[in-house]
């Protein structure tokens, strides 16, 4: 089944078809955060949002090669590093850490490469200089270096900008601007004192390059001069995307991106995120709250398309913990029939529909809420095939295939059981009894357990626990 997505410059539906001429390698660069600080769950939706394109490519059969950024230059991590009177990359390399463990919490699976920006300065220097020799950048009089726009007729080309109105003639110096404000932007900003000891040498003179210039850059490095999604927020379209266009086609005369992939903003109570509302929660805000990772995922994967905005509640929340429960008891049910059901029959045909149905959703622009309604269906119908004893040991593993194929995408995993130190402490010491075959201490210890409301099953791959 063919990939369909929507291509925000086409803004339409485009069956994927990959540069690669085997039709394989499916190249993917994604603007990373900016590492000054935690990210906050707007950041994590749009990181959640690519994982399921990344991970429902791999379903399709594609080799992803799958690049992220980090931004670790810019004003704020700059002003950032300053008060916290630490060196620029000491600074950032906290916020780096960080947004990799919360992207583990949230079972984000890594790109291929997560470069830093900063260890790339020769490369973004490079391509400055060949912007400059095309005559599509200049050095002003200031001693920064800008992008000429008006020697790239198709700027705006990604938001649809009416030029004519808009070309203001000003210069902008800063990496971010509204659309009335655009200008010749920067590409090399000219050091100057708030920038303390972070500047690096280039052929003019003291600076560090604007956060724009990175990405294409980087891009090129990694993955060629051309690629075939890019992907980020809705508000990287302009000016961070359209800049990373003129670049990026400047320089080589080739299309930069095949499809463009924008994830629509993640609203807190209906309000955009922000830290004077006090309604801007990072991941470590929720989980101080008792969800789990596992829940936000649900919850940020589940509320709305990703083109979509989605409106982010704690009741969305309570909500993402009760599908999950219902998902884990049906798993749970499923499994003993894989090992408890007996007789061959034939196929189950809800499970063989499944498998089609949810192939369907996700190639239709990744469309979760249908393959999720597909699942609770299946839930159902197993969950009544099993009220009447009539799931066969065959079917139950056909259904526990196709939640695993399913998950491959969804990347929810299965619960995790959180066991408490004191029932750890007792198995730990069941386990050294057994091992001494005493097992009269063993069954004492088995019954110390269950007092402390959990089960314990004696396998052959050793003891497992499970809440009573
Ligand atoms: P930043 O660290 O500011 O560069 O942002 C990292 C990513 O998060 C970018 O792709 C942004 O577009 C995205 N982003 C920022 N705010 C939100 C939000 N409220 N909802 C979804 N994505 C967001
Ligand atoms: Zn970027």
């Amino acid at each position: 089944m063919a990939l369909e997505l929507y291509n925000s410059m086409s803004r339409a539906v485009e069956p994927l078809v990959p540069l690669d001429p085997a039709g394989k390698r499916v190249s993917l660069y994604v603007c990373g955060p900016t590492i000054y600080n935690y990210g906050h769950i707007g950041n994590f939706r749009t990181y959640v949002a690519v994982d399921l394109l990344r991970r429902a490519l791999k379903h399709f059969g594609y080799q992803v090669d799958h690049v992220m950024q980090f931004t670790d230059v810019d004003d704020k991590t700059i002003r950032g590093s300053r008060e916290k009177n630490l060196p620029l990359k000491e600074f950032t390399s906290i916020y780096r850490q960080a947004f990799l463990e919360d992207a583990k919490t949230l079972n984000i699976e890594m790109a291929e490469r997560t470069p830093n920006a900063t260890d790339y300065i020769p490369e973004m220097v490079a391509l400055i200089g060949k912007l400059i020799e095309k005559k599509s950048a200049y050095v002003s009089d200031d001693g920064s270096v800008y992008f000429r726009i008006a020697s790239f007729p198709k700027y705006g080309c990604l938001c649809h900008l009416d030029m004519a109105n808009l070309i203001s003639g000003a210069r902008v110096n800063q990496d971010e601007y509204e659309k009335e404000g655009v200008g010749d932007f920067v590409l090399w900003k000219k050091w100057v004192a708030a920038d303390g000891d972070v500047g690096w040498d280039s052929p003019w003179g003291k600076g560090r390059p604007g956060w724009h210039i990175e990405c294409s850059a980087l891009s090129m490095k990694h993955l060629g001069e051309q690629i075939d999604i890019h992907g980020g927020g809705t508000d990287l379209r302009f000016p961070h995307h359209e800049n990373e266009i003129a670049q990026s086609e400047a320089a080589t005369g080739l299309t930069f991106v095949k499809h463009w992939f924008h994830v629509e903003h993640l609203l807190v109570d209906g309000q955009k995120m922000s830290k004077s509302q006090g309604n801007m929660y990072t991941v470590r805000d929720v989980l101080a709250k008792g969800y789990t990772g596992r829940e936000l995922r649900y919850a940020l994967l589940s509320g709305a398309a990703y083109a979509k905005n989605l409106n982010f509640t704690w009741q969305g929340m309570d909500d993402a913990k009760t599908a999950l429960t219902r998902i884990d008891e049906w798993r749970k049910r499923i499994k003993a029939a894989v090992t408890d059901g007996v007789s061959n029959a034939d196929s189950f045909a809800a499970a063989v529909a499944f498998r089609e149905q949810i192939d369907r959703a996700f190639s239709h622009d990744l469309n979760i809420n249908d393959a999720l309604g597909h699942l609770f269906q299946l839930i159902r119908e197993t969950n009544k095939t099993l009220d009447a004893g009539q799931l066969t040991a065959a079917q139950a593993s056909e259904v526990e295939a196709a939640w695993i194929a399913l998950d491959s995408v969804l990347g929810l995993g299965d619960a995790t059981v959180i066991i408490p130190a004191e029932v750890q402490a007792l198995l730990d010491q069941r386990a050294a009894v057994r091992k001494a075959k005493d097992f009269a201490k063993s069954d004492e210890l088995r019954k110390a357990i269950e007092t402390l409301g959990w089960k314990v099953k004696d396998t052959a791959k050793g003891q497992e626990l499970s809440p009573s």
